[in-house]
Formats: structure tokens, sequence, C-alpha cells
């Protein structure tokens, strides 16, 4: 590793805004450092098919036997309230890196795409036994993985992997997390003149306030979780609302549960507008799956033979959130999280210390490399 470079990579991917689906600028500097070793790389549909303006970039490096590994970094970040400027300002302040404090850093997740350019510097100049890896720099992973959810797994030969975005500790990897799935609640009524002939109306938001009453709401239970986060409805004071919506989230590890919940909701909505003259319609969908890796599978095995190298304190982490891994996993290849050690993500405050860069190269390098 060569701690100027990664730090400068590192610098150079935070200053380039790229929110979801605006990508590219980040996604051409990626492919620039690649055609720049010597690489190849390819980018697929996902720009045009998922409406933004970037494919997930795909790079393949062989190596010597053992088989081959995936590893994953998204190109996106959030979209803070009030957006994004044009430059992102970051600094470096005792070994930390951050911003002034008027943005987002974006750490999440261009500390993974730095580990990984470093990584593929590191196999084009040394000669190190280091296995086959697919590098996949995904899109669109904040709203909801959407990138990793199309790619095409076919063409992926990797069986198991690293999802080189964690807010976890360094020492940590993420082996369980929920099934996600979204609710579009939409009630309606009828509309009349609120004065002239409110008789003849039935008011929505009524209505969808006595379903919201009785609605699931928080955790259930220690496995599951149900949040409504959206609601609209209305246009004008004097006019009886005949339609209203109300979006909401479910999440468990346990999909029996989570579907137990479903009905929950589904059944509410329905029992309290029963005499009411209003009706409800919910459509699901289902976000993406949960995972749960046993730590007998190699990507765990590999993780902890690092760590013991390193003597460094190893964690298996379980998460209410979900990323890249969900539907990589969910398609059959078996990956974890990998924790970057940043801090603060998705907030004006996130930064990452250096130190959690390098500790997390050298555990990455040593999870890649041929094991005798
Ligand atoms: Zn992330």
């Amino acid at each position: 590793m060569k701690t100027d470079r990664i730090i400068s990579t590192l610098v150079e991917l935070c200053e380039i805004p790229s929110p979801s689906r605006c990508e590219r600028y980040v996604a051409d500097y990626i492919l620039s450092r690649i055609s720049e070793l010597g690489l190849d790389a390819v980018e697929d549909n996902a720009g045009n098919d998922l409406n933004g303006d970037t494919g997930n970039i795909i790079v393949r490096v062989d190596g010597n036997g053992s088989p081959s590994l995936l590893l994953t970094a998204h190109m996106d970040t959030v979209m803070p309230v009030g957006g994004l400027p044009d430059r992102i300002n970051v600094n470096i302040t005792d070994g930390v890196v951050h911003t002034d404090r008027k943005s987002i850093l974006g750490a999440d997740d261009k500390a993974g795409i730095a580990l990984a350019l470093e990584l593929l510097h590191h196999r084009v100049e040394t000669s190190d036994d280091v296995c086959s890896l697919e590098i996949v720099f995904t899109v669109q992973e904040e709203i909801g993985a959407r990138g990793a959810a199309y790619l095409d797994k076919d063409s992926i030969s990797s069986e198991q992997g690293f999802v080189l975005d964690g807010d976890t500790p360094v020492g940590t990897v993420i082996v369980s997390a929920p099934h996600k799935l979204r609710y579009d609640l939409v009630i309606s009524g009828a509309a009349a003149h609120a004065a002239l002939e409110p008789e003849k109306g039935i008011n929505a938001i009524k209505a969808m306030s006595e379903v919201v009453r009785e609605l699931p709401c928080g955790k259930i239970d220690s496995n599951t979780v149900t949040n409504y986060g959206i609601v609209k409805g209305g246009n004008a004071t004097n006019v009886i609302p005949d339609r209203v919506e109300l979006i909401g989230e479910l999440r468990g590890h346990d999909l029996e549960k989570v579907y137990h919940v479903r009905k929950q909701i589904d059944e509410t909505s329905h029992r309290v507008l029963e005499c009411s003259g209003a009706s409800a319609e919910i459509i699901w969908t289902e976000l993406y799956p949960g995972y749960s890796v046993s730590l007998d599978e190699l990507c765990i095995q590999y993780f902890a033979s690092a760590c013991n190298k390193f003597d460094m304190q190893m964690d298996y982490v379980t998460t209410d959130g979900g990323g890249d891994a969900n539907p990589l996993n969910g398609s059959g290849i078996i990956c974890v999280p990998f924790g970057l050690g940043m801090k603060a993500i998705h907030t004006n405050q996130e930064n990452i210390k250096l130190a959690d860069l390098y500790d997390a190269f050298n555990l990455l390098l040593e999870c890649v490399s041929i094991k005798s």
C-alpha cells in the first residue's frame, strides 16, 4: 500500500459529488484509473435501465489458482436535504478525513472505492500471490441497492466475496441483515365542496387518521420493525379530500414474522374502514431480501484468519440496515459487508480515520491473498 496514494485517491473521490443516479464523474475517475493500470473494465446497462447516468463498472483480474472473490463498492452517496455543493471541501486534521461540515464527506462509500483501487495498484505493481478478483463498482445503492440488484449475476463467476461498505469498525463484518418491504397504502373517499355539500364527501384524510391510529408502527419484536414515513394528499381547504397516500416500510430478519406483520397491516386498513364508505388499497414491494451468512463460509474464514494475523479484535455484526450485500446474497453470491470504520455517515460530520483506512486495506489484502 502506498499511503500517499490511497489518501489522494480518497480525497479526490470525496471531492466529486455523486448522488444516486448521478455517478458519472466518479465512474469516469475510476475508469481512467483502471485504464492507467492497463486493465479493462466494462460498464453494464444499469444507467439506462435504472434512469441514471451510469452503469455498474466491472473489472476482472486473473489471479493464481484459489477461488475468485467478488469485491464491491458503491459509487453513489446520499443526497442530503439542501443538496450537494459542486465540489466537496475535504480536509484532513490529525489523521481524520472530514469536510468543512457544510456537506457529507461521502467516505460512504468512496473509502471502499479507494481500497479497491489501491488493491488493483498492488496487484499490478507487485508479484504477491492474490486470488482472481471480480471488482464491481455499483450505482444507486443508497436508494435501495438498485445497481447490485440489477447486476447480471450470471456474469459473475465468484461464489463469495466482500462488500467494501461498512460503517462498522475495522475488524467487523456484517453477517446478518433484514428483509425489507415497502408499502404504499392509498385510501380513497369522495370529493365534495367542503362548505356547500359536505354531506356528500368522504374525507380520505380523516379515514387515514383512523387507520394510522391502529396501524402497527415501531419495533414489533427484537427482529422486526415497521414505520410509516411519508403521507401525501389533499389539494385545498375547501375540498373534502378523496385520496391520501401513506408510504411505509417493514423490515425483519425472520421472513415468517415479516409476513405476519404484513398481514396485520393489510387487515387493519380494511377492518378500520369497513363501514366508513372509504376504501383502502395496499401495494407491497419487496425491496431486497435479508441474509444470514454462516460463520463456516469461506469469506468469513478468510476474514477471521486475516484478523488473527494482525491480532485484531474481530466481531460479527447483525444490522437492521441494508445494502448491496442483500441482493447479492439473495442471488446466491455469499458476501458480507466489511467494516471500514467510517463514522457519522449521511451527515455533515461524516469522517474516517486514515489509520482505519490503512488497517482495512491490510486486512483486505490478507483476505484476498492466496492461502498456502
Ligand atoms: Zn454505503
